[in-house]
């Protein structure tokens, strides 16, 4: 058993992002690859913003890529809570040893009295910073203003020379200039904790070995650093990945594409794809390999080969991958996957029956290689689905208005269906080959109108599977109808 432990951090201010998937899937590959644990933590300090819908958002997209959690707020082991705001005894208890040890001081500076104080410092020309008013100030007085000052926050004592060294698994040294740190805050006036505060108590208590996060978080690290040595904390390791930005490389907005992983599944891309997708933003398997089932994945995975460059998002290659899950992955997994959409356009019933689901199950075998995501394939089918398909006007003009021999080509074929005992691939081929030569007549001439005849199209799948899969009765309804419809017998 390893010890490596990792964690998943999202604040539930929003829905699950490509971003914050690609985090989790980066932590989830790294535990699965070490034997080690993926823990789920919720950072919600800002209460503000955190919304437990947001929240039952976040664990419906990681449970529909099937990232699944060992402990987190509903596995609950040894290290929990596994949310913040159910901790804020431990955040109080941590910043209480510091302001005894004298490494964190009480400040009661108000927020007028700050935004003079940065603007002063400003002014100066140096980089907007606290003062350090409440440093010193001697014990009598710290009491006093307790007592008669609005609020106060607990800020952490910070030195200003030096530099502090990150040690990044993927980004290597980075340095600091201590003199950019601040005596930041560790507790608020509200008595909630910063961001950087919870997250090192937390790491450290939750025993995570690993933390592997957003590039964006590589200049809190340093003043993670320090706080964790303040308390006396072994250090992780830090792999901070890269951004993912648009084709342009701005910053990836919803104009570039869906965003958030309920988006993905709306539009139909299936998790597969997704996290093959993911793994390959700002990681490479070190060959020219893209398509990489998940198992594969994992065995190759190492923080050593997330790349430090960002990463570019192809909304383009996405489909693209998408389209070969859905070629290639097993029917039944497939018709499951589908089946929501078919349901949901009201194409097939909310409990359907066995034929339904063969019926449903048939067509999209035919019809996958055609379909790059599933919100495609309600529509690409939907003449499979109905009776009132439309007709494309310029296949109508010159198969059935133009073209003199149509009528007598297609009530020749439902006759020869209709004769036919076994309606299989074998039966209908021939009899459709038996048309063409009867009539003295090319297989065009047979086959285009027909295909017309039985879905409204002049494209689609092969034209014997279309028949197989519609069968002979419907497929002989709808030639006879259509000679009716347009005049043509
Ligand atoms: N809650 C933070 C975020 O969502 C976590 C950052 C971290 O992993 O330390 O960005």
């Amino acid at each position: 058993m390893s010890d490596v432990r990792v964690r998943f951090a999202p604040s539930p201010t929003g829905e699950l992002h490509i971003g914050g998937a690609r985090t989790a899937l980066f932590n989830w590959l790294y535990a699965q690859k070490t034997g080690g644990k993926f823990i789920l933590r919720i950072d919600d300090t800002d209460r503000e913003r955190s919304s437990p819908d947001h929240l039952e958002a976040i664990y419906r997209a990681l449970t529909w890529l099937g990232l699944d959690w060992d402990e987190g707020p509903d596995q609950p082991a040894s290290y929990g809570p596994y949310v913040q705001s159910e901790r804020l005894s431990i955040y109080t208890e941590a910043a209480q040893k510091l302001l005894q040890e004298g490494k964190a001081y009480y400040c009661f500076c108000s927020v007028e009295e700050l935004a003079e104080q940065k603007k002063i410092v400003r002014e100066s020309g140096q980089a907007p910073r606290y003062r350090g008013t409440c440093r010193n100030l001697p014990p009598a007085q710290q009491e006093e203003k307790k007592l008669t000052c609005q609020g106060h926050v607990i800020r952490l004592l910070t030195p200003e020379e030096g530099e502090t060294v990150v040690e990044d698994v993927i980004r290597g040294w980075v340095t600091f200039d201590n003199a950019n740190l601040d005596d930041l805050i560790l507790i608020r006036s509200d008595g909630l904790p910063t961001y950087n505060f919870a997250s090192v108590v937390d790491d450290s208590l939750m025993k995570i070995t690993h933390v592997i996060r957003a590039e964006e978080h590589l200049s809190n690290t340093p003043r993670q650093q320090f706080i964790a040595r303040q308390l006396g904390f072994r250090l992780p390791v830090y792999a901070h990945v890269p951004m993912i930005l648009a084709p342009d490389h701005s910053k990836l907005s919803k104009r570039h594409g869906a965003t958030s992983v309920q988006e993905y599944k709306e539009m139909g891309i299936v998790p597969s794809a997704l996290l093959n997708y993911l793994a390959l933003l700002g990681w490479s398997p070190g060959e020219d390999r893209e398509i990489l089932p998940l198992e594969e994945i994992v065995q190759l995975f190492s923080l050593e080969r997330i790349t430090k460059n960002p990463a570019i998002y192809d909304q383009q290659k996405l489909t693209w991958m998408n389209g070969h899950y859905l070629r290639t992955m097993e029917l039944e997994e497939l018709l499951q996957e589908a089946l929501p959409f078919f349901q949901a356009a009201g194409v097939i019933s909310a409990n359907p029956t066995e034929e339904e689901r063969l019926y449903l199950q048939a067509v999209l075998r035919i019809m996958r290689d055609r379909i790059k995501v599933l919100g495609e394939a309600v529509e690409a089918t939907d003449y499979f689905f109905r009776e009132d398909y439309a007709f494309d006007p310029e296949g109508v003009k010159k198969q059935f208005q133009q073209n003199k021999e149509t009528g007598k080509i297609l009530t020749r074929v439902s006759r020869v269906l209709q004769g036919l005992e076994a309606f299989e691939e074998t039966a209908v081929h021939d009899a459709l080959a038996g048309v063409a030569v009867e009539l003295e007549v090319s297989q065009g001439k047979v086959n285009v109108p027909l295909r017309l005849a039985l879905t409204g199209r002049t494209r689609g799948p092969e034209l014997l599977d279309i028949l197989l899969v519609l069968g002979k009765d419907r497929s002989v309804a709808r030639i006879e109808k259509t000679l009716e419809r347009f005049d043509l017998g």
